[in-house]
């Protein structure tokens, strides 16, 4: 077993080794520019793309055409978002999300409303999830986009992509779905769920970091995008810049993995979690789960130890990699929007914890991971004054705390 258990998965994923060996010949031996006509080393190069984007479009039942190649999932959300609002600004300026959504989403909408464009953020039920009839009515004739996300990456929460696909296709606006954590970790088709816009990150599913893909629809509706990066006109004119060709092959390699493995390796993931989430509850009197526990990620829980406070709980767990939730604000002590979102108080929302397994993960590093959560969680509950209050039977929320 390595130490420390990485059990992080939903933050990043180490590289498959069976994909580093097919990116390896592209930094050296066939290094050539995949935009370069002229000769054979730039011929190469784009046969290795033009492959890698049947297999990404292989796994999310699209047409290679339809794949653009990106830096990974924040350019792919920015270049989607920001791009149909500038390219389809005639027609409307009106969008809509939900307060759950990554960063990478709710930011470029942000800068869209800063500029005039008006944004509807809807709210989300108790497990994550938008009210379909609340989003129907949010639409209207200025509407241009839905951008809603395939499952939540700090609590796992499905999004039902066919429903708000359907839904949007009726009313003639274009989703677009965040589908970061989905790829390779649950079915994904582009038809069969109405999508127009899908962003994908190599990195969360076995390829490496810095490189992703943004699927845009180009037959009933064919979408266009207002490029967000001039220059070369590469990627049909809407993403300039050279590829990074051994990037791009990793991340096809990646996929065709994840569509041949992804029936047997779902249900061995969905095995660990729900070992790792059964002893997790079993041995901590009061730990909850956070989001629905049916229609969620089968790698990932996210964990409330109520009376402790989950940055000291992962401090004191060295042994064992996770996170509070989000990579990007797990630098802050705000609790987490996604958490507050779902209408838990801020105690609980700092006290949760959010393990996600992955190819790599064994049956040991489970039980490993949650004897050590589970002994650090007693000691701190030890030292914890609240804890001992709810111990002698007292009713915190009954408690009248003065305050000076
Ligand atoms: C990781 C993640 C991103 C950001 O992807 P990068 O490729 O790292 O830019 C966006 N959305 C979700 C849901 C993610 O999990």
């Amino acid at each position: 077993m390595n130490i420390p258990v990485y059990l992080d998965y939903s933050a990043t994923t180490p590289c498959d080794p069976r994909v580093v060996e097919r990116m390896l010949p592209y930094f050296t031996d066939t290094f050539g520019n995949a935009a370069s006509r002229s000769h054979a080393f730039g011929w190469t190069a784009e046969a290795a793309v033009e492959r890698a984007r049947e297999q990404v479009a292989e796994l999310i039942g699209a047409h290679p055409k339809e794949v653009l190649w990106t830096s990974g999932s924040t350019e792919a959300n920015n270049l989607a978002i920001k791009g149909t609002a500038e390219m389809y600004r005639e027609k409307g300026n009106h969008l809509i999300t939900a307060i759950t959504e990554h960063k990478a989403v709710l930011d470029p909408m942000k800068r869209l409303e800063s500029q005039g464009f008006e944004i509807t953020w809807l709210p989300v039920d108790s497990e994550g999830r938008v009210d379909l009839a609340q989003l129907a009515a949010a639409i209207t004739e200025k509407t241009l986009l839905v951008s809603l996300m395939a499952a939540n990456n700090e609590i796992g929460t499905l999004h039902p992509l066919k429903e708000i696909g359907a839904l949007c296709k009726q009313k003639g606006v274009l989703f677009h779905t965040d589908a970061t954590q989905a790829v390779g970790r649950i079915p994904l088709d582009v038809e069969a769920q109405h999508i127009d816009l899908m962003s994908l990150s190599a990195h969360k599913f076995y390829g490496p970091k810095g490189v992703g893909a943004l699927y845009v629809r180009r037959r009933s509706p064919r979408v266009r995008l207002s490029a967000q990066m001039d220059g070369g006109g590469h990627e049909r004119g809407m993403r300039s810049g050279t590829l990074n060709v051994p990037g791009v092959v990793g991340m096809g390699a990646a996929a065709e993995l994840a569509r041949v493995e992804m029936p047997v390796e779902t249900e061995r993931l969905r095995q660990l979690r729900d070992r790792l989430e059964a002893r997790l509850l079993r041995d901590n009197p009061d730990a909850a789960v956070n989001g629905d526990r049916e229609r969620r990620l089968p790698n990932l829980t996210n964990v409330s130890f109520p009376y402790v406070e989950g940055e000291s709980l992962i401090m004191g767990i060295k042994e064992v990699a996770v996170s509070s939730g989000s990579a990007c604000t797990s630098a802050s002590l705000e609790p987490s929007y996604v958490l507050k979102g779902l209408g838990l108080g801020d105690e609980r929302a700092h006290s949760s914890i959010r393990f996600s397994v992955g190819r790599f993960t064994t049956e040991a590093e489970v039980d490993f991971a949650a004897e050590r959560v589970t002994a650090e969680v007693k000691r701190l509950r030890e030292m914890s004054p609240l804890w001992e209050m709810v111990q002698e039977g007292i009713d915190l929320s009954q408690v009248k705390w003065t305050t000076h």
